[in-house]
């Protein structure tokens, strides 16, 4: 760990060492032998023990002093040193939170949030919208905590759109923008508590360890749940439904706002790790799922819709229309398998769209992080310039169109590509220049090698 990212023990709270609960929440610690504390009721309970033995309390506590600890119990050949993963920050005292507080004029306005957005994620106007108003009234009514007169309802928002439109993607680069920690987290591994798989609360748990374990700070993050779709109520069961409708169900009170108990650095609560309360009522969820037949659903409503009048015979009117996701309502929604309590703590529903060739070929070039942007970066330590020309940037997007995973399939594919050159540029120090061509994507050539200083016609390698 680095000088400037070490805590000291005084950041952490101490940590009751037999129940495990901190000194925030079990109050003030006995200090053993060995960094181990118990507080004072684990302390009574140990010492209602000991008097059935006939011991007294202040024999105990000198006892508990001596290098020995409890006599026999031998503390010291213990090291129970808490890992540093399930320590908790202490709380701030009201000046260093006045401090932190988010102060109203920082938060950028919807527009500057979108602008900075669009630096690094391609399209999806309407989502990062939709987004930067979302964000901007969440924080909005966080810096001005009045819940109490006119109460401004939480912003939690549900993404829908296709695998690799850049769901995650927003998301992560709205939460660094921000400067709030966030947590991902796969809707697919939760079940309802006590069955194999992780707690919901384990949420909030990565949350906190983005955070650094400081609470407070969690408690202004973002939590993006990806892979919402998956926990839909499944329609035939005739078992318990523990990570479909139980999981919805689980996640109400956590949507909503409430206190809950999760474990520090671990999934699930169990006996050895610390537990912690944290607040969940300033956390933006974000929800997100491909909704795989969604569209047919909304299809069918619009269908039946129209059937009603006479324009029964424009079945096929919706087929091809890429706006469908946009269409969505909670009817469908709920008849997709959310349940409508979960919906309805989502206030904010929208959609991204299926990415084009042409959109591909502009998240390949011109993000601030573009990908080829690194290539190109990594090749100039080399001096070696690095183009791509506008056949082979259509070519890859066709590849990728093919894969269908939306502009997840980009980088490997390039990667691919640039294997070769990476491993054969730095063998000649003559080359100055290579431009891929869509031949070389599409194997029917290779790419244009132009030596230094020659402004001679490029050659074709082999
Ligand atoms: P999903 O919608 O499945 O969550 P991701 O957000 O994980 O998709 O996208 C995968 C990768 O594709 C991202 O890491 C990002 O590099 C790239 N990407 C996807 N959509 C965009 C976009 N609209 N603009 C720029 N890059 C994008």
């Amino acid at each position: 760990m680095s000088e400037n990212t070490t805590h000291t023990e005084d950041d952490y709270e101490k940590i009751c060492y037999i129940c495990r609960r901190p000194e925030s929440k079990a109050g003030k610690m006995i200090q053993m032998p060995n960094n181990i504390c118990i507080c004072s009721d684990c302390m009574q309970k140990t010492f209602d023990s000991f008097t059935n033995s006939g011991m007294s309390y202040d024999d105990m506590l000198k006892m508990s002093n001596m290098p020995n600890g409890f006599g026999g119990m031998g503390f010291d050949n213990m090291n129970m040193d808490i890992p540093n993963k399930q320590k908790i920050k202490k709380k701030k005292t009201e000046e260093e939170r006045q401090a932190e507080h988010i102060d109203l004029r920082n938060i950028p306005a919807p527009h500057e949030i979108k602008h900075m957005l669009d630096d690094y994620v391609i399209g999806q106007d309407y989502a990062k919208k939709v987004m930067s108003v979302a964000v901007y009234n969440h924080y909005k009514r966080v810096a001005t905590n009045t819940m109490d007169d006119i109460e401004i309802e939480k912003s939690n928002m549900l993404m829908i759109g296709p695998t690799g439109s850049g769901k995650t993607y927003l998301v992560k680069t709205l939460a660094k923008l921000l400067q709030v920690p966030l947590a991902i987290a796969d809707a697919t591994s939760l079940t309802e508590a006590g069955y194999i798989g992780d707690d919901i609360e384990s949420v909030v748990s990565k949350l906190l360890a983005a955070a650094d374990n400081d609470v407070e700070k969690a408690e202004h993050g973002i939590i993006f749940i990806d892979e919402i779709d998956k926990i839909a109520k499944k329609k035939e069961t005739r078992s318990r439904d523990v990570s479909g409708e139980s999981v919805q169900q689980g996640m109400l009170k956590l949507l909503e706002g409430s206190d809950v108990e999760v474990p520090v650095g671990a999934t699930s609560k169990n006996a050895m790790v610390p537990l912690v309360t944290v607040n969940t009522r300033n956390i933006l969820f974000i929800c997100g799922g491909a909704f795989p037949d969604l569209e047919n659903i909304i299809k069918e409503r619009l269908n039946e819709q129209s059937s009603i009048g006479f324009a029964a015979d424009l079945k096929d009117k919706y087929d091809n229309d890429p706006e469908l996701l946009r269409k969505v309502t909670l009817e469908d929604l709920r008849n997709f398998g959310m349940i409508p309590e979960f919906l309805g703590r989502l206030p904010i529903v929208f959609s991204l769209e299926a990415l084009t060739k042409d959109k591909l070929v502009q998240i390949m070039k011109e993000p601030k992080n573009a990908i080829l942007k690194q290539y190109q970066k990594l090749l100039e330590l080399d001096e070696v310039k690095l183009e791509f020309d506008d056949s082979a940037l259509g070519a890859i997007a066709d590849l990728a169109l093919e894969k269908k995973t939306g502009a997840r399939a980009l980088r490997s594919i390039i990667e691919e590509y640039m294997l070769d050159i990476m491993y054969e540029i730095p063998k000649d120090n003559n080359i100055g220049m290579v431009t891929i061509t869509g031949d070389y994507i599409r194997k029917t050539g290779g790419p244009q090698i132009q030596m230094r200083g020659m402004a001679t016609p490029a050659i074709e390698a082999k």
